[in-house]
């Protein structure tokens, strides 16, 4: 009775033994496979990092520049009441789904570089991540300056400044000129938004284009 109740015993000893070894022979298999899916995680995410930072489709060499004002709608100055700059835009430009990914972050202003009132240029995104800002043509560098210089859309000022401010005008013809001399861009690709498309009053008839375009050396004579 008791060599029959030891060998009953040792039975269930071996069948406990080799049911642990079942399960850590599993805790093993699962340990390695975890493993494995985070080493795979953690390759896609360097891949996907990697090809954020070098991606074609989101990396341009500028070769061109579009001008564009901030023309806020009332909607837009009810939601951001403030003074607009570059993170007001930003703000405004992630609710509408503009973002890139771009050197492995994501950019949502459309821009890469806003112009204020007082003349002080911010920048948007990086010069070499591809714009939003005019359909067709962000490979443009896109400019905005602060206002709604548009008498149609503003006729009293109640959508922001009606007019670019002189610094205004003095920091983009600044800009534009250094710009144009980096990336060698011709006159012919400077242009305003209403110019590649008649649909928008982009950045409106009270920016003095033609003033604009003899400064930065590419008026009617220097064109
Ligand atoms: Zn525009």
């Amino acid at each position: 009775m008791m060599q029959s109740s030891h060998k009953r015993g040792a039975g269930l000893w071996t069948k406990f033994r080799t049911d642990t070894s079942i399960s850590e022979s599993l805790k093993k298999r699962r340990g390695a496979l975890r493993n494995a899916l985070e080493t795979v995680a953690t390759v896609l995410a360097v891949a996907i990092l990697v090809l954020a930072r070098v991606s074609p489709e989101n990396a341009i060499n500028p070769d061109g520049i579009v001008i564009h004002h901030s023309a806020f709608s009332a909607e837009d100055i009810a939601q951001f009441p403030g003074p607009i700059d570059a993170s007001v835009i930003d703000a405004l430009h992630e609710r509408r789904g503009f973002g890139v990914i771009c050197d492995g972050r994501t950019y949502h202003i459309a821009y890469h570089y806003v112009i204020l009132p007082d003349g002080t240029v911010q920048s948007g995104r990086p010069e070499h991540c591809v714009g939003a800002h005019t359909l067709g043509r962000n490979n443009a560098l896109g400019i905005c300056l602060v206002g709604n210089f548009s008498t149609r859309a503003n006729p009293d000022g109640r959508l922001g400044s009606e007019r670019p401010t002189k610094a205004q005008i003095r920091s983009l013809v600044s800009l534009v000129t250094a710009l144009k001399g980096k990336y060698l861009i011709p006159c012919d690709q400077i242009q305003r938004h209403q110019d590649l498309n008649p649909r928008t009053l982009c950045p409106g008839d009270r920016l003095p284009w033609t003033e604009i375009q003899t400064q930065i050396g590419c008026g009617t004579a220097g064109k």
